[in-house]
């Protein structure tokens, strides 16, 4: 069973159990963040930033949050595992610190190089001091080294400093399709179809199984198809983090723009074999009311599909999955 921690209207009412005692994080910018003290029984998925395309702010986002993708994975015996570095990322830095998690260690698993999949990096408070270490998993692009392509876009004249310059340590490694292991967890890459080269992760740990599908062409306005490799990373994983940008009308106008609708989510889901599905990468112009609709859009189409627990992701949700005990894990066939 998934927990689900803060933001009771939002709740599934199948899922939900009594959260672990909350401990307010006083950021210095004034955001209550949610972090929670963390058990060695359980592993929390927390959402930092959920929006796709562009950060965005304004009263009428104010409930699901204005920051880009950035995830986590954490449990008190493992470093934590992020998946993407957009502007959410800050949030989670300023948490780690509020919470005294002391030098930072990390490893990110980046879907791609679009900006609000990266934007977050040079404003992660760990990196802006000595002793943070985070390593970046990430496609390889065509025809350069993965750390010369960040170097380009991470320094002057588009930002003021070099990468190289922050006090932190960031290193990038170059990433094939397959599975690789990151401390105790198996994660497996996959390409997903989008704009560019993009991975989508599933991440094995404790005996629960998360897997991150950001950014995910549709293949045409209706179609129920589903790319055989995104199907296998998903195949019965305990939470399917998954875009879900578009309603009908507005894929209709924007088909190659590399996303899908929220029907097409709940589909990827059913075929799947999914536990729980989570609504992410919301569209900039979705305000809180929108969002609310096509969550109760999905839950409906999901109880039609026979998928039997639908979320939208919001800022300062946390899902807690309680460890499995001797759960098998996919082999891993590769390492990179
Ligand atoms: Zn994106
Ligand atoms: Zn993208």
């Amino acid at each position: 069973m998934v927990g689900v921690a803060r933001g009771a209207r939002h709740r599934s009412q199948s899922t939900v159990r009594e959260p672990l005692p909350p401990v307010r994080c006083s950021c210095p910018d004034g955001r209550q963040g949610p972090i929670r003290l963390t058990r060695g029984t359980i592993l929390d998925v927390t959402f930092y930033g959920v929006r796709g395309s562009t950060p965005c702010s304004g009263e009428s986002l104010r409930r699901y949050g204005g920051n880009t993708a950035c995830v986590v994975v954490e449990d008190d015996a493992h470093d934590p595992i992020l998946f993407d570095l957009g502007t959410g990322l800050r949030f989670y830095g300023l948490a780690h610190q509020a919470r005294g998690g002391g030098s930072f260690r990390g490893t990110a698993l980046l879907t791609h190089l679009h900006w609000d999949h990266v934007q977050g990096i040079p404003f992660f408070p760990p990196l802006l001091t000595s002793g943070g270490q985070v390593r970046v998993h990430a496609p390889a692009p065509d025809d350069e080294r993965l750390a010369d392509t960040v170097q380009r876009f991470l320094s002057p004249p588009y930002f003021p400093v070099s990468i190289d310059a922050l006090p932190g340590e960031i290193t990038f490694h170059d990433t094939q399709p397959g599975a690789f292991e990151v401390g105790a967890a198996v994660v497996h890459a996959a390409w997903v179809p989008h704009c560019g080269p993009t991975f989508g992760y599933r991440v094995e740990l404790g005996g629960r199984t998360v897997a991150y599908v950001s950014d995910h062409q549709q293949p045409g306005i209706g179609s129920t198809e589903v790319d055989g490799a995104v199907l296998d990373l998903c195949a019965g994983v305990d939470v399917l983090i998954h875009d879900a940008q578009f309603d009908d009308d507005e894929f209709a106008l924007r088909s190659d723009w590399g996303h899908c609708t929220v029907d097409y989510a709940v589909e990827v889901a059913a075929q799947a074999g999914v536990g729980t599905l989570v609504l992410f990468h919301h569209d900039p112009s979705h305000v809180d009311e929108r969002i609310d609709e096509l969550l109760d859009h999905a839950r409906q189409v999901a109880d039609r599909r026979g998928v039997t627990d639908v979320l939208a992701a919001y800022e300062g949700l946390t899902m807690s999955l309680p460890a499995v005990r001797g759960a098998r894990r996919r082999p891993v066939a590769s390492s990179t």
